[in-house]
């Protein structure tokens, strides 16, 4: 029996698998497809953008530099300050100039290789994580689908067709249309459709006729991207477009052409897709020993590019606290904290997603909205907080403290000596950065589950000690003097199980 089976090798359930195989556990990775990759899942189809925190995950486990080669993409040397973004998006089409991102207002930034977002694609992020989660002895069955999954107090059993496959623990990572969801009785709640959203890979008679970048129109929006035929279309159809089949030529371009207003012709269609603004949530992660995360869990509008990065948070927040359990090194309801940290923060990128949707819709009073939202947009504060939303820096868990610092992603705090927190983190463990050295004492009766270090930091912002979970974020700040005891606390209260006593 494995300690833990994933269904889905997309993104999520492959950056969960490497979690695991990191600390340890034994992972058999189920994928209903033969092969990996598609022309859906490679560049242009497959381009995706991560968010300056997800590429800080790939670059706290020591896999930035696989994936920004597998992207293409430059090495990203450490820069001497934290450096401006060079992009902040778009909130619905309307697109974000990054100069006026206010970096004074960003909390506790310090320079990195990881303050900036990554285009890439699905086949990139996919083909890097499977390398690495194979490295690390997790098993990845392809051409799997699973049909059933059952529980009991002790063990879950995937199966497909005939085959069984028991584990201690089953996460479904198998997409919006998740089988595991449906099985294991998950509760799906959220909006209905207002809209239809097209992607395909055209030949245009005349591409001249269409805009370059986002152009929103009275009848929803398009979008040319920088490969040629790349067309991404939205019409406000209130959802009611039959996407059992992939759409036709004659059906894209007569949408094209209402939404555009202009008389585009389409000689030929080499791949097209539909999607919705659908926004749905699990209530919760968890059904006893069935646990959900990505697209699974959630699923929303590809507008403002979030999915992505919201299923790598699940991934990296569920990782560490599944492999503790499995180990029986847990703390009594650490698992539980995982869709109590988890399912707000994919509430508000449903709500992100559904705000686009409601400032771009046809009628008067969405046109009267996006002009106000247009105004607030231009300002710095505007594209500031925009900024703070889709980048991940305004994540920050509520752990009971009042101190900023504590339930927010590490700043990058480099030692004296050259060693990076991210340097530090690259096996998994927890992380006691001590920069005057009076917790050592403390520190020593757990240094099975913590990875402790002492040392004067370049720059410490004013913190004398900070506890960093194994996802990153700060568990415990103390002041120029820390407090022994409070650190003692917060270290029994993530690594410490009563029943390991
Ligand atoms: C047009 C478009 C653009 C997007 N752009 C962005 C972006 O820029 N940034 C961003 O963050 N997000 C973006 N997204 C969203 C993002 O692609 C998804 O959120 C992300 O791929 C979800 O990853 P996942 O691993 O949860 O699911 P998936 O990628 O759907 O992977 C699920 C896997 O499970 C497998 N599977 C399914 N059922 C079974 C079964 N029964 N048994 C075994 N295996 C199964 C599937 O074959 C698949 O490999 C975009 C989405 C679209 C449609």
């Amino acid at each position: 029996m494995h300690d833990v089976v994933i269904v889905g090798a997309g993104p999520v359930g492959l950056f969960l698998a490497c979690e695991l195989g990191l600390a340890g556990r034994s992972v058999l990775v189920l994928e209903r497809e033969t092969e990996p990759g598609s022309p859906w899942r490679s560049f242009p189809l497959g381009m995706r953008g991560l968010s300056a925190g997800s590429v800080e995950a790939f670059h706290r486990r020591g896999l930035l530099s696989p994936l920004l080669a597998a992207s293409g993409a430059p090495e990203r040397p450490v820069p001497d300050q934290p450096a401006p973004p060079r992009s902040a998006g778009h909130f619905a089409g309307t697109p974000l100039d990054p100069a006026d991102v206010d970096l004074a207002r960003l909390p506790h930034r310090l320079p990195s290789p990881a303050v900036d977002g990554l285009m890439t694609s699905l086949e990139a992020v996919e083909s890097v994580l499977a390398e690495r989660a194979v490295k690390l002895g997790v098993e990845i069955r392809r051409g799997v689908a699973v049909t059933d999954v059952t529980q009991d107090g002790s063990a879950v059993v995937a199966r497909a067709g005939e085959q069984e496959y028991p584990a201690k623990w089953l996460v479904g990572c198998d997409g919006g249309r998740s089988t595991v969801r449906r099985l294991a009785g998950f509760d799906f709640d959220g909006t209905e459709p207002r809209l239809t959203g097209y992607l395909a890979l055209v030949t245009l008679a005349d591409p001249g006729l269409l805009r370059p970048g986002f152009t929103p129109t009275p009848q929803g929006m398009y979008v040319t991207m920088s490969e040629p035929g790349h067309l991404g279309v939205l019409d406000f159809d209130g959802g009611t477009y039959d996407r059992t089949r992939p759409p036709t030529l004659e059906h894209l371009q007569s949408v094209l052409r209402r939404v555009s207003g202009t008389d585009a012709t389409l000689t030929e269609v080499q791949f097209a897709s539909s999607f919705t603004d659908r926004a749905k949530q699990v209530t919760t992660y968890r059904r006893g020993r069935v646990l959900l995360a990505g697209d699974a869990a959630h699923i929303h509008s590809p507008l403002g590019g979030q999915g992505l990065n919201l299923g790598l948070g699940d991934a990296l927040n569920l990782g560490w606290k599944l492999a503790a359990t499995v180990a029986g090194t847990a703390p009594a309801g650490l698992l539980d904290t995982y869709s109590a940290e988890r399912h707000p923060v994919g509430e508000r990128v449903l709500d992100w997603s559904r705000a686009q949707v409601a400032a771009m819709g046809p009628d008067p009073h969405a046109r009267a909205v996006k002009s106000v939202l247009t105004d607030l947009l231009a300002t710095r504060d505007g594209t500031t907080y925009v900024f703070e939303r889709t980048s991940g820096t305004s994540l920050r868990y509520d752990l009971g403290s009042e101190e900023p610092l504590i339930g927010h992603n590490a700043p990058e705090f480099v030692l004296t000596d050259g060693t990076s927190l991210a340097d530090l983190l690259q096996d998994g463990h927890g992380v006691a950065l001590d920069f005057g050295g009076g917790l050592r004492e403390v520190a020593q009766r757990y240094d099975d589950r913590i990875r402790y270090v002492a040392g004067p930091a370049r720059d410490d912002l004013g913190f004398g000690a900070v506890l960093v979970r194994p996802d990153g974020i700060v568990a415990w700040a103390g002041g120029r003097e820390p407090d022994r005891g409070a650190f003692e606390e917060a270290v029994r209260r993530w690594f410490f199980s009563v029943e390991a006593e």
